[in-house]
C-alpha cells in the first residue's frame, strides 16, 4: 500500500532516535577500526574474503543492530564486505552465517564469539542504563509513538478504503474512474 514504506521508515527513525537516549552514538576511531580490521586479518568477518571490486570493499557492520541498542564500538563492530552487509540486512548475525555458510558456520560463528569475548562486549538496554523514573518515561514515549503510528496507519487505510469505494461506485454508474489526481 502506498505510504506504508514511509511509515516503516518513520518507525525505524523514531526508534533509532529514542535509542540514543539509552546508548549514546559513538563514532569509532580510526585506531579502533584498524585494530578491528587486523583482528580479522583485513577480511570480512562473515565470508572471510578481503576487499575486492566484486564485493565492493569492507565496511563496519553492527553485530547487534543499532535499533537493538548495539553500539559502534569494538566487540560489536566487525568488518563486513558490502555483499555480506547487503545480504545480511536485519538478520541476526548467527542466523545469517548459518544460512549463508552452512558448511563452515560453526567455525565462523565461534571466531566472532571469541572476538566479542575479547572485547567483553554486552549491549546495553533501557533497563540497565536508565533509572526507574527515566525508564518509565522512556517506555511512555515508546507507547506514545506506537499509538501515533497506529492512528496514522488506521487513518491511512480508512482513506484508502474510501477511495476504493468511490472508484468502484464510479465504475458502477459507468463513469470514467479517473479523478485527475496525481
Ligand atoms: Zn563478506
Amino acid at each position: 500500500m502506498k505510504g506504508t514504506k514511509h511509515f516503516s521508515r518513520m518507525n525505524y527513525n523514531v526508534r533509532r532516535g529514542l535509542r540514543e537516549i539509552v546508548a549514546s552514538d559513538h563514532k569509532i576511531s580510526d585506531r579502533d577500526w584498524k585494530l578491528i580490521l587486523s583482528e580479522f586479518n583485513g577480511t570480512c568477518a562473515y565470508c572471510g574474503e578481503p576487499a575486492s571490486a566484486e564485493n565492493r570493499g569492507i565496511v563496519p557492520d553492527h553485530l547487534v543492530a543499532v535499533t537493538d541498542f548495539g553500539e559502534l564500538v569494538p566487540g560489536n563492530i566487525v568488518p563486513a564486505c558490502q555483499t555480506c552487509n547487503d545480504s545480511r540486512g536485519n538478520k541476526p548475525w548467527r542466523i545469517f552465517i548459518s544460512n549463508k555458510f552452512p558448511v563452515d558456520a560453526n567455525n565462523r560463528i565461534r571466531r566472532i564469539e571469541c572476538y566479542i569475548e575479547q572485547h567483553n562486549y554486552s549491549p546495553c538496554s533501557p533497563e540497565t542504563s536508565l533509572t526507574p523514573e527515566e525508564l518509565s518515561k522512556y517506555n511512555a514515549l515508546l507507547l506514545d509513538w506506537e499509538a501515533f503510528l497506529f492512528k496514522a496507519r488506521e487513518l491511512q487505510s480508512r482513506v484508502a478504503q474510501r477511495r476504493l469505494l468511490e472508484i468502484s461506485h464510479n465504475d458502477e454508474i459507468n463513469r470514467p474512474a479517473h479523478s485527475g489526481a496525481g
